[in-house]
């Protein structure tokens, strides 16, 4: 015997017991199945509590964001710069040299840091070296460090 949740097209909820699905599906089609409340053919199978909850539409999320403080940003800015010091090699003055003997594989590869003027920062764009602003730079001569 199977146990059905059934609904009349007048939203009324009854039990029906049955032999199989197909047993339902044969005497729902033949009319023989009434709403005990007002008598309606009209029958169909409710979804069982399981899969109402399943399918029940969760409240939509909103995503949210909390904006990090001024201090917050500048902790990730200070950890950027530290992280980028502690894999490169401070080449002070010398950046643009050191920087075209590394492109020209006169120096061993690796990631250097100094300081350049910007005309000189575009030439070296300008033969191919990639160069990165650091203007956080500054937050490592902080004494806080
Ligand atoms: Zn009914």
């Amino acid at each position: 015997m199977k146990v059905f949740n059934l609904n009349c097209d007048h939203q009324h909820s009854f039990e029906g017991w049955f032999a199989s699905a197909e047993a339902f599906d044969t005497q729902v089609a033949g009319g023989r199945v009434q709403c005990p409340v007002c008598g309606s053919t009209s029958v169909t199978k409710a979804l069982s509590a399981p899969r109402l909850n399943l399918g029940a539409q969760a409240p939509p999320q909103r995503q949210t964001a909390v904006m990090p403080t001024a201090e917050q940003m500048q902790a990730l800015l200070l950890k950027m710069a530290r992280e980028i010091v502690a894999s490169t090699e401070d080449v002070g003055e010398r950046f643009a040299e050191e920087a075209r003997r590394i492109h020209y594989n006169e120096a061993p590869e690796r990631g250097i840091r100094g300081v350049t003027s910007k005309e000189e920062a575009e030439s070296l764009e300008e033969e191919g070296i990639k160069v990165m602003p650091m203007p956080f730079a500054r937050l490592l001569k902080d004494p806080l460090q």
